[in-house]
């Protein structure tokens, strides 16, 4: 059956009545399933009444809270699509989001109102500002749910229509707008159901934003549509994470590698009881085995579970799943039902490798975006007339049909013919105990090769030298892959995804004129 997402997502919402589905984890406020459901019904028709028409674009600019999931299902039940906005996104940034979208709408927080007032000045002909809390001079969600309004009685076509209209990461560049048609996730949400069932009584951390499609996901979607418990935290502080998953017993996180890395190595980890804790997932980036291993068998759990896939896709295409019983360490998992995957020849495109060869990941699905807005060209670039969209990011599987996923395409380092993917580095570097993060680029040495360089962040009060560094790499690695030069900073500059913004770093080193 193909719905809207707000009925993909809540039509057992009255079903589950008054368990919870959203808490604060700051304060303990709470949303039963029975309020999100009349709550949300009466915002979209608040939203209706106020203006809002079939097909408009509405800018939701807000850190995780408890109203976020409220206001993204009352708007595409009003018939909108919904643009996520980074919540620490500049006015200029904002500006730029809401030009490209062609966003009439926002609901905003107080504490950033400033910024999309700005904005919204920037850009003009915005209809009008809305709060999730209370502000002076604009109007509330809050206000809106003793709207006695009629419900909007609209008909959307889950395949054509836009629900949301995410933001990639802008890891390689510029973020794209990927729209993303009711069908499109809420397909990908049933084929990800019996990977990593969730349902009630499962009580699940939300730390990671809900305005990346990973979030949006992982820790709205599928626990709201499953009838588990979603605890809300704003924003990622390592106590606060830590204490909430004690004092609500969570037992399945959804992070990305940096929050595996704490779990793994933070001394403040030891101090809180975990014990609730009964599966952590990781995507969004690169997940060491090493790493993954270490923080599982510190928790006492079993291994770390994968995922893969990218805001084109919806966002997924390869989970572990929870009952698998021995996974591959470092695998991000097994192709979702319904899904088509190649992996394609780097040297000769077009061609399979063989199991067990590298190449590109291709994908196929029902889970494929619409395309880019307004990018028709980058469109084409991505989904191939065949339909398979062409990842960039370079895998291979193992005779049981396992992926594993090597770095992306763009960021492998081309030394004198071999090839080497700065996320392996990158994971080696981290295992030694002077080193809190660290992070790999290619870069020209006076011959004209490319190299590895590593920026390494010291671990506090550790003595590491450069040589240090290149000798622990050096030790473990076959020659062609050594790390050739380093550059010790104070931090990784990383998406809130968690990725490595290794362009950054390019950046940085253009500025210091190459001196490293
Ligand atoms: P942009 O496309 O704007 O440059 P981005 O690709 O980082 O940014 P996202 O859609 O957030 O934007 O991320 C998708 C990418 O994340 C994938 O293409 C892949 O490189 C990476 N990724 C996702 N999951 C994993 C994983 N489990 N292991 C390794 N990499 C992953
Ligand atoms: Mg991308």
């Amino acid at each position: 059956v193909e719905l809207p997402i707000h009925e993909a997502v809540l039509g057992r919402a009255a079903e589950y009545g008054d368990t919870p589905a959203l808490i604060d984890g700051t304060n303990g406020d709470t949303i039963t399933y029975s309020q999100l459901d009349t709550f949300h019904r009466r915002i979209a028709a608040a939203l209706a009444e106020a203006g809002l028409r079939q097909g408009d674009v509405l800018a939701l600019h807000s850190p995780n809270t408890i109203a976020y999931p409220v206001v993204f299902y009352a708007a595409t039940r009003a018939g909108a699509s919904v643009t996520t906005i980074h919540p620490l996104s500049t006015a200029e940034e904002f500006a730029k989001q809401l030009t490209d979208s062609s966003a009439r709408w926002i609901v905003t927080v107080s504490p950033l109102l400033g910024v999309a007032r700005r904005a919204a000045e920037l850009v003009g002909g915005i209809e009008e500002i809305f709060v999730c809390d209370s502000a002076e001079g604009h109007r509330s969600v809050l206000d809106m749910l003793v709207s006695t309004a009629p419900e909007p009685q609209l008909t959307i076509d889950p395949s054509e229509d836009i629900a949301a209209l995410p933001y990639s990461s802008g890891t390689t560049g510029v973020p794209k707008g990927v729209m993303l048609t009711h069908r499109s996730i809420a397909t990908n949400l049933a084929q990800l159901d019996p990977f990593i069932p969730m349902g009630p009584g499962d009580r699940i951390l939300a730390v990671l934003p809900f305005f990346h499609i990973y979030g949006l996901t992982a820790l709205m979607n599928a626990p709201l549509r499953n009838g588990a418990t979603v605890v809300v935290l704003p924003r990622f502080d390592l106590d606060q994470f830590l204490g909430a998953i004690q004092k609500h017993r969570i037992n399945g996180l959804y992070v990305a590698p940096p929050i595996v890395l704490a779990l793994a190595k933070h001394p403040a980890v030891t101090k809180y009881d975990l014990s609730g804790l009964e599966y952590i997932v990781s995507a969004a980036a690169p997940l060491d085995a090493a790493l993954a291993q270490a923080c599982s068998r510190r928790l006492g759990l079993p291994p770390v579970l994968q995922a893969y896939g990218m805001t084109e896709l919806s966002p997924g295409t390869h989970v572990v799943p929870r009952n698998a019983p021995n996974p591959p360490p470092g695998t991000v998992g097994k192709l979702l039902p319904g899904t088509e995957m190649r992996i394609l020849s780097l040297d000769d495109p077009g061609k399979d490798v063989g199991v067990g060869e590298e190449g590109e990941i291709a994908i196929r699905g029902p889970q494929v975006m619409k395309g880019y807005l307004g990018r028709p060209d980058a469109t084409a670039a991505m989904i191939d007339a065949d339909g398979w969209v062409h990842t960039g990011d370079v895998g291979r599987t193992d005779a049981d049909g396992w992926l594993f996923v090597v770095d992306r395409v763009k960021e492998l380092i081309k030394y004198k013919g071999f090839q080497v993917a700065p996320a392996e580095l990158e994971a080696l570097l981290l295992t030694h105990e002077a080193i809190a993060d660290a992070a790999v680029i290619g870069v020209y040495d006076e011959d004209g090769n490319e190299v590895p360089m590593a920026y390494v962040v010291p671990q506090p009060a550790a003595h590491l030298t450069e040589d240090d560094v290149m000798a622990y790499v050096a030790e473990r690695v076959a020659p062609y892959k050594k790390v050739r030069r380093v550059a010790f900073v104070a931090s990784v500059p990383r998406a809130a995804s968690g990725k490595i913004l290794r362009r950054e770093l390019r950046e940085l080193r253009e500025r210091e004129g190459e001196s490293a």
